[in-house]
């Protein structure tokens, strides 16, 4: 049987980019798949408190094998790093993808449009079968378009153009995010953890 790993996410947008870049090499599940499963509350103050809580949470439903949590956002400098680990929910808490968008062009435009600079973080806490921890942290620079563009993935993808580039993630599509996104490089790391 080769090797499973769970991934404690109910994000779409984030399994899809977990299953893109490693079910050839090993069986990967989302906590999701549990139909009792709910995400515990993220009440950390970082990343790797939050993907802690998540990571903890996920196995001790799943103890003996690989779990994994990710824990990530949008950095904007001009605005003193927001939304960062506010990402998901910066216009409010059950907002969408567009609103935290809309929101985040605004308060650009008010707060800083000369400095569009930001990145992508993300934290990995990940459980061993033999219950280790392990942190890994995933980085990808940038700048915020004026205006969203492309339709791939999702998030905050429609606004971050990476350095080097001069289109989106939207635009740039899944293929060319995987090379070096802040999850794909998180990612590799796991993979190399995981010896797969
Ligand atoms: P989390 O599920 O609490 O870690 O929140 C992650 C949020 O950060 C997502 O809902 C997105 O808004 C944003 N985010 C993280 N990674 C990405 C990405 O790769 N593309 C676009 N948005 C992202």
């Amino acid at each position: 049987m080769s090797t499973q790993l769970w991934v404690a996410t109910t994000n779409a947008g984030k399994l899809t980019e977990f299953k893109n870049l490693m079910s050839d090499r090993c069986e990967i599940h989302a906590a999701g798949e549990m139909s009792f499963y709910s995400s515990p509350p993220e009440t950390g103050k970082t990343f790797e408190d939050n993907a802690r809580i998540k990571a903890r949470a996920l196995k001790s439903l799943k103890p003996g094998i690989w779990v994994v949590a990710d824990d990530s956002g949008l950095e904007v400098e001009g605005l003193g790093g927001l939304p960062g680990i506010h990402s998901a929910r910066y216009a409010g808490d059950k907002a969408s993808d567009r609103e935290n968008v809309a929101k985040l062009l605004k308060m650009l435009q008010i707060r800083s449009p000369g400095n569009r600079k930001a990145q992508f973080r993300c934290v990995f806490v990940a459980y061993d079968p033999d219950g280790g921890e392990h942190k890994i942290e995933g980085l990808v620079t940038g700048q915020i378009a004026s205006s969203a563009q492309g339709t791939s993935g999702f998030g905050y993808d429609p606004i971050f153009i990476p350095e080097g580039h001069d289109k989106t993630f939207a635009q740039l599509g899944l293929a060319v995010k995987n090379q070096f996104s802040h999850r794909a490089k998180a990612i590799r790391e796991l993979m190399a953890l995981m010896r797969l």
